[in-house]
């Protein structure tokens, strides 16, 4: 099987027409090739491949697989508080008394907070923004959850620590919730180590841990 039947350019070959798509998109395989190709990181052929290789091991791959997305789907949800994902809502760090109260970590999304988790440098709580300001892309603060970031900052926060991402539009987020929480608690930045256009998912643990060690102070606090 070529993974591209429009190159062959016949006309008169109803698969060479139908360009890569060798299956049709209304029947299962096509359909499941399809929806394959959309997940990050996936072309057509991987999906193809991946495809293939699920419908040939109904037991080890495929049959696993649909209960595992249909489990994640009905039991997993976003967490009311701080924007997790999770089984549980409030999600298992919420609901940890070990963790330090008055540290709030404010990351753009799930992503990077499951890395912060992993990697163990924090043991205080998080709040996910749900992305960055951008004028660009037309996100303003309506389409973060900023309101809910001011509501725990209040309650019993003495930190907070941002975590986001060194872009423009990651340092014009910072700033405004400096300002937002300024008469709030004290803000902070990561330090070191965060290199121009990375985000802390992409960190290595003692990265981070040298970022938390060296954050500075953006807004809050005695003198700002
Ligand atoms: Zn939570």
């Amino acid at each position: 099987m070529t993974d591209n039947g429009a190159a062959n350019g016949s006309d008169k070959n109803p698969a060479a027409r139908r360009g890569s798509n060798f299956f049709s998109e209304d029947d299962a395989i096509g359909n499941l090739i399809r929806m394959l190709s959309r997940l990050p990181g996936l072309g057509r052929r991987s999906a193809t491949r991946l495809a293939l290789r699920l419908l040939t091991d109904r037991e080890g791959g495929l049959e696993p697989l649909v209960r595992a997305l249909s489990e994640a789907s009905e039991s997993v949800r976003l967490c009311g508080e701080c924007g997790n994902l999770d089984v549980r809502d409030p999600c298992g760090i919420c609901l940890d008394n070990e963790r330090d109260t008055g540290l709030l970590c404010v990351v753009e999304g799930v992503d990077d907070l499951w890395a912060l988790e992993r990697s163990g440098v924090f043991h205080g709580r998080y709040h996910v923004l749900g992305g960055t300001l951008s004028a660009l892309d037309g996100r303003d603060p309506g389409s973060l959850s900023v309101d809910g970031l001011r509501r725990r900052a209040r309650a019993e926060v003495r930190e907070v620590i941002l975590a986001l991402s060194a872009t423009v539009e990651g340092q014009t987020t910072a700033h405004y919730v400096a300002d937002l929480l300024r008469d709030v608690c004290e803000v902070t930045v990561l330090g070191q180590g965060l290199p121009v256009g990375g985000s802390p998912n992409y960190l290595d643990d003692g990265t981070l841990f040298a970022a938390f060690r060296s954050r500075s102070l953006l807004s809050g606090g005695a003198g700002l």
